[in-house]
């Protein structure tokens, strides 16, 4: 399958990047600042008149714009912009698109820090936000005012694995002239978010990405006039707030994405055994690859072909202190930690209510059907997922969950 544009993969196969003296990885550019034979061709920079001349990295430097260049062909994207986080690059690019009286629509599930930013910080600023199922194609719709700027959504949620349809979605947007950002965290490799039509696609490269949980970082992937815009030295969010990533880590993740199409093959893989097996011991389980999610089918209709339905899968003990039980049991198996954050090598496992999704009050967790039993897994990499499922089970078991 030499084929580019169903497979993101290829993208990361195909770059060519050497070091100075021929090496087979690039060289790590590590400097702040950047010398010019002549005083005209920094001032031309600075005016914008001249372009593909570095400058300060914190516009731009030629270690993380490699990255850059491999993110944005994963992405099918014409440009990308590292930050220092996934929160780096989410407020980043909200704070370029919307001023002071702009409306955003957000979905109502999706990570708690962005919730947060949206709820309580850009209110300072005078942007209101409307929280809607996007699943739901007539809420947002009827969410849209003429002082909507931009819609928001997580191509899978988090923590409750709703798939958003970012092609209807992207239409709506279309018509009414909004811009259309998607959070593609959950699933890169699966889904193509850009190539269905969303304008700005954001990663908190921390989790699946980079995979290794050694580092926070983040990625902004658009088309060229909205990444110039960014680093504009005199509007531009991202020169101005300064969230940039640095050369050495930039580096470093580069090396890591050239295995993610075996990694999210591999997590996907497990997540379902997993899934499966969970569902058939009777637990209720949430996970996009079984029959039973409600865009299982939108889910097969719009994803890559090869990656699987992710590593993400959440199930139900009932109880916030059966969860507790049952974590603690399984980290003191071995079966993985007891940890916010996803797509590290071991299995992570956190009870989203009381951590990652805390910043959502109890009253709107309840209507969006967050219970406070919910266990979210990261699925690891394990070779023999049979012997970790029967390690789980025998956890279940003792705690009579199932
Ligand atoms: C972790 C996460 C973020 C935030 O990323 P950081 O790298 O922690 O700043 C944003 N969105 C989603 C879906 C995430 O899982």
């Amino acid at each position: 399958m030499s084929d580019k544009k169903n497979n993101p993969a290829n993208s990361i196969q195909d770059l060519q990047l050497f070091g100075e003296f021929g090496g087979v990885n690039p060289s790590i550019a590590d400097s702040s600042t950047f010398t010019y034979l002549a005083g005209k061709t920094m001032g031309d920079v600075f005016e914008g008149t001249r372009e593909g001349c570095y400058l300060y990295s914190r516009h731009t430097n030629p270690s993380t714009s490699y990255l850059g260049e491999a993110l944005a062909g994963l992405e099918y994207m014409k440009g990308a912009i590292l930050s220092a986080s996934g929160m780096g690059a989410i407020t980043t690019s909200i704070l370029q698109l919307c001023s002071s009286g702009d409306e955003i629509i957000s979905s109502r599930t999706i990570y708690g820090g962005s919730y947060a930013f949206m709820k309580n910080y850009l209110p300072k600023f005078g942007v209101k936000t409307t929280f809607v199922n996007t699943t739901n194609l007539a809420q947002i719709k009827n969410a849209i005012t003429d002082k909507t700027k931009m819609i928001y959504c997580e191509t899978m949620s988090n923590p409750l694995l709703e798939v958003s349809d970012i092609n209807a979605i992207s239409l709506i947007a279309k018509k009414n002239g909004i811009k259309l950002v998607v959070d593609n965290t959950f699933t890169p490799m699966i889904f193509s978010p850009g190539k269905m039509g969303a304008d700005i696609v954001v990663h908190s490269l921390t989790k699946f990405i980079n995979g290794t949980s050694d580092t926070v970082g983040g990625v902004i992937c658009s088309d060229e006039e909205f990444i110039t815009e960014l680093i504009d030295v005199n509007s531009g969010s991202a020169m101005l707030l300064g969230p940039v990533m640095d050369s050495m880590r930039a580096a470093s993740i580069l090396k890591n994405i050239r295995t993610l199409h075996l990694r999210m093959k591999k997590h996907s893989e497990n997540a379902k055994y997993l899934s499966e097996k969970f569902q058939d011991d009777g637990l209720r389980v949430i996970y996009p690859g079984l029959k039973n999610h409600p865009q299982h089918e939108i889910m097969k209709q719009n994803m890559n072909d090869g990656f699987g339905f992710g590593g993400m899968l959440v199930i139900d003990t009932k109880t916030k202190e059966k969860a507790n039980k049952l974590m603690e049991k399984m980290q003191k198996n071995n079966v993985g930690y007891l940890a916010v954050s996803l797509g590290f090598y071991k299995t992570l496992f956190c009870a989203p209510g009381s951590s990652t999704s805390s910043e959502i009050s109890e009253n709107e967790q309840k209507t969006m059907g967050l219970s406070e039993g919910l266990i979210r897994f990261s699925v690891g990499l394990d070779d023999d997922i049979k012997r970790t499922y029967n390690v789980i089970k025998k956890c279940m078991k003792e705690l009579k969950i199932i």
